[in-house]
């Protein structure tokens, strides 16, 4: 009875509006009995003018404000530390609950990327990625994937009030922490509040979502979802993807290969090509057989290869491949009519590249201001 009676008295969570996209903000005004229009002027403050503060919703009436602040918040993910690397590339360490998720800026001349985390940790143990060795806790809610974006427009921003000028996000990549496709449910919506008009209004071919190859899921969002794909290939054969990918036991290259032509048939994005990662692991997957059979894979499939030099991490015995295997690899593949690039090392000195994503060595460090070039 007295525990009853406890739980009855118990304040109810207050709902975070970063959860909802159009269709899900409509239902929650339409629950406070308020008019469908509402939902518009709400998504309009968070996501384009910057505001999260429901007593500077100016256009929004009193009773709704209070009705707004009683049943709900808008709330950030935490950030807990900030730091810059020699190149630019900045990375935030965001804490939720007591996960620590990584997100990083990775500017250019004129325009700059924003990579994010899905999952705090990942399950898909690929050999030679620190956050693999993780392992994996739990997936990103939206608030908590939307909040990065939010948080990291709105820093970069801070710029205007700053005399030295960071370039704005212009692209988003889901290629930090976690499998995205195994957060599928919440990504969706996610993916819905990056695009639409009344989100961050984002171009489908400026969006790419990463995923390792889980098969049904890319079969799934075929037709539904369409944003630019990558997929994390990383090697010619079953026999060396299986030795440093454990997922393609369940999902050959082939399954693989076949589900990315059915994502391909349905999406416009990217004008319909797909990106081929491959990390060039050192007498692993980078001689020139190697680079002979990815052509043959790849014949068929409207793609750019982007070959990616492995980013050390602690206590691996893998090695990057030298200068000169990645050029011979890369001229074959040019040679063959293939789209090819080198991904550029970014933000390695604050283990913000690729696949250099902990969420744990930052605690100590100095957080250094971004605002100095
Ligand atoms: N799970 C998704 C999203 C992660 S994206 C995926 O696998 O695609 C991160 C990219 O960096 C993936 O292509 C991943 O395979 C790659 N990567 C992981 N560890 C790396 C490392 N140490 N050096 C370079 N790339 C790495």
């Amino acid at each position: 009875m007295f525990k009853k009676k406890c739980l009855e008295n118990k304040p109810k969570k207050k709902i975070n509006l970063l959860n909802f996209n159009l269709q899900k903000m409509i239902n929650f005004v339409l629950q406070l009995g308020e008019k469908k229009f509402r939902a518009i002027q709400i998504m309009e403050w968070i996501y384009k003018k910057n505001c999260i503060k429901f007593e500077n919703m100016n256009n929004l009436s009193n009773s709704l404000q209070e009705k707004l602040k009683r049943k709900s918040i808008i709330q950030l993910p935490y950030r807990i530390n900030e730091l810059k690397s020699t190149d630019g590339t900045i990375k935030w360490n965001f804490l939720f609950d007591t996960e620590l998720i990584e997100t990083i800026y990775i500017p250019e001349k004129k325009r700059a990327t924003l990579c994010i985390s899905s999952q705090a940790g990942c399950m898909l143990n690929c050999k030679f990625c620190a956050t693999g060795k993780l392992g994996y806790t739990r997936n990103l809610l939206v608030s908590e994937i939307i909040g990065q974006i939010w948080y990291a427009i709105n820093r970069i921003n801070q710029h205007e009030k700053n005399t030295y000028i960071l370039p704005s996000i212009k692209n988003i990549v889901m290629m930090g922490m976690g499998e995205p496709l195994l957060n599928l449910k919440n990504i969706i919506i996610v993916i819905d509040i990056i695009l639409h008009k009344y989100g961050f209004n984002f171009s489908k071919n400026k969006v790419t979502l990463s995923t390792a190859g889980l098969v049904p899921a890319i079969n799934k969002i075929a037709g539904k979802i369409d944003v630019s794909l990558a997929i994390s290939l990383h090697a010619s054969n079953d026999c060396i993807r299986n030795m440093i990918m454990p997922i393609n036991k369940r999902y050959n290259i082939k399954m693989l290969l076949s589900s990315v032509k059915n994502y391909l048939d349905k999406s416009t994005a990217n004008r319909g090509i797909v990106t081929i990662e491959y990390v060039m692991l050192l007498h692993i997957n980078d001689c020139k057989n190697h680079a002979k059979e990815l052509a043959c894979l790849l014949k068929n499939i409207p793609c750019k290869i982007n070959l990616i030099p492995w980013n050390s991490i602690k206590n691996s015995s893998y090695k990057c491949s030298s200068y000169d295997r990645i050029t011979a690899f890369f001229e074959y593949l040019k040679k063959k009519g293939f789209v090819v690039t080198i991904r550029k090392n970014r933000g390695s000195d604050i283990q913000a590249a690729c696949g250099q994503l902990t969420g744990t060595q930052d605690y100590f460090r100095k957080p250094i201001n971004i605002f100095n070039s």
